[in-house]
């Protein structure tokens, strides 16, 4: 396992794990893309007609999981407490700004590409151990973390429903006791990995009176998707894309024992929440990778592209809009270290960096678009080619103001934080 104590060598550290999940990259999953490259640019050969991935991608999806666990990258970012590589989110930040600036968007077995959002590489609340799982039973921590922490299982997090998405407190699926255990019923959707993950970490109404008073009443359960009743009905496509990760979830009176519960009784959102600010910060720093390799390219191109005689770097429109792209990456640059800064230091100030979250997640993924589309402005017709990816990269920056809270969401939270006298910057 990675070691990871926060030190003043932290940022050499750091470099050396971005140089060695690079070294992993290049030497166990490019040889993968190479391997399957017909099959990952075409659609309707990458997806069954159920809408997941053939078995030879999903083999191959598993296999990097794994391997990258064995390397000490696949669970870096989760808890040590648990297991896991305790990554500050200082770290976190850098180690994935890191990997999409050099690999960019649309690296089905990197992360990120024809609408999914999970990377096989390093695991993320979404499907694997998290600081959610700071609250689990022993139960749990013994007989699920371990698989979880190698790569050998996978979780999804499953709190949309079709009538509550942004307002949880619309919640519908409920649990309710029988004997020592729960069963639970509803359904949930929007669920990213559902439809291969081994359990799904469900969100359920125990108390509907707390929940009416948006006072709690709402408990997170670890539910193992091999439980009669539990059915992934259907998979989503996503913007312009054959399929996605996405997954529609039916649980039919699914029976959870009393131990399978994350955190107490009524009290689950709380647990939702630290995987969410987790998620949104990640969000924030991939985006900023993902814009860097845009303007990267682009800075390439404008040199070598000529048009009424000169290259497009002469011309000042075309300069303008490289300059946008500079004020868009260096300001999601410094609101994603900042905030990544806020919520390490938090055990000692005790202030949730809540509001810098928001900023930084509503921020970087519009920026992110905006960026995209200077950068299929650039390049032309060549922009809106497949082979250069600035289309996949547009979708996904569009894609990610949706999930993890909404961008209308993000301000809605940064304007109560400020309503309520936080105005600290
Ligand atoms: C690719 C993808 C992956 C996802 N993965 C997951 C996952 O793994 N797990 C999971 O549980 N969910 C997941 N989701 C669901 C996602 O979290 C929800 O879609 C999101 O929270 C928004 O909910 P909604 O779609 O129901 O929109 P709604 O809540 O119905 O909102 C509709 C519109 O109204 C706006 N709006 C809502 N309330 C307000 C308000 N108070 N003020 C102003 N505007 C408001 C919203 O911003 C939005 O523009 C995913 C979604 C996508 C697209």
């Amino acid at each position: 396992m990675v070691n990871t104590t926060v030190t003043k060598d932290l940022e050499s550290e750091v470099n050396g794990i971005i140089a060695g999940v690079q070294a992993f990259i290049e030497s166990e999953v490019l040889p993968l893309e190479e391997r399957f490259r017909a099959t990952l640019a075409d659609e309707r050969r990458l997806f069954r007609d159920d809408g997941r991935l053939v078995d030879e991608i999903d083999e191959a999806r598993r296999m990097i999981r794994r391997k990258s666990a064995d390397a000490g990258f696949y669970a870096m970012f989760a808890p040590k407490e648990i297991g896991g590589g305790g990554l500050p989110s200082t770290a976190i930040v850098s180690v994935l700004e890191a990997v999409y600036r050099r690999y960019g968007p649309g690296r089905l077995l990197i992360g990120w590409a024809n609408g999914f959002l999970t990377s096989p590489l390093i695991s993320s609340f979404i499907d694997g151990a998290s600081y959610m799982f700071l609250n689990a039973s022993e139960g749990i921590r013994q007989q699920v973390v371990p698989s979880l922490l190698a790569g050998e299982k996978t979780i999804c997090f499953a709190l949309t429903e079709p009538d509550a998405g942004s307002d949880v407190w619309g919640l519908k699926c409920k649990a309710r006791r029988d004997g020592d255990d729960w069963l639970i019923s509803g359904t949930k959707q929007w669920i990213t990995n559902a439809p291969y993950a081994d359990y799904a970490v469900v969100f359920a109404v125990t108390d509907p009176d707390l929940l009416a008073k948006h006072k709690g009443g709402i408990t997170c359960f670890l539910v193992d998707a091999a439980t009669p009743g539990y059915a992934v009905d259907n998979v989503l496509p996503v913007m312009g894309h054959v399929s996605s990760d996405c997954g529609t979830i039916a649980l039919e009176d699914v029976r959870v024992p009393n131990d399978r519960i994350l955190g107490t009784v009524d009290e689950g959102f709380r647990v939702g929440m630290l995987g969410i600010s987790e998620g949104r910060l990640s969000i924030a720093a991939g985006c900023l990778g993902m814009a860097e390799w845009a303007l990267d390219r682009c800075l390439e191109y404008v040199k070598e592209r000529k048009t009424f005689g000169v290259a497009l770097s002469e011309h000042q429109m075309i300069q303008v809009m490289l300059a946008d792209t500079a004020i868009d990456i260096f300001t999601t640059k410094q609101t994603v270290r900042r905030t990544a800064e806020l919520l390490d230091e938090a055990p000692t100030t005790g202030r949730l960096p809540v509001k810098e979250i928001s900023i930084a997640k509503a921020y970087s993924v519009e920026a992110a678009q905006r960026v995209m589309d200077r950068a299929i402005q650039i390049h032309g017709a060549n922009g809106l080619s497949s082979e250069l990816q600035f289309q996949e990269g547009f979708r996904i920056a569009r894609t990610l103001r949706i999930p993890d809270g909404t961008s209308e969401i993000q301000r809605r939270t940064i304007a109560r934080q400020l309503l309520r006298g936080d105005v600290a910057f």
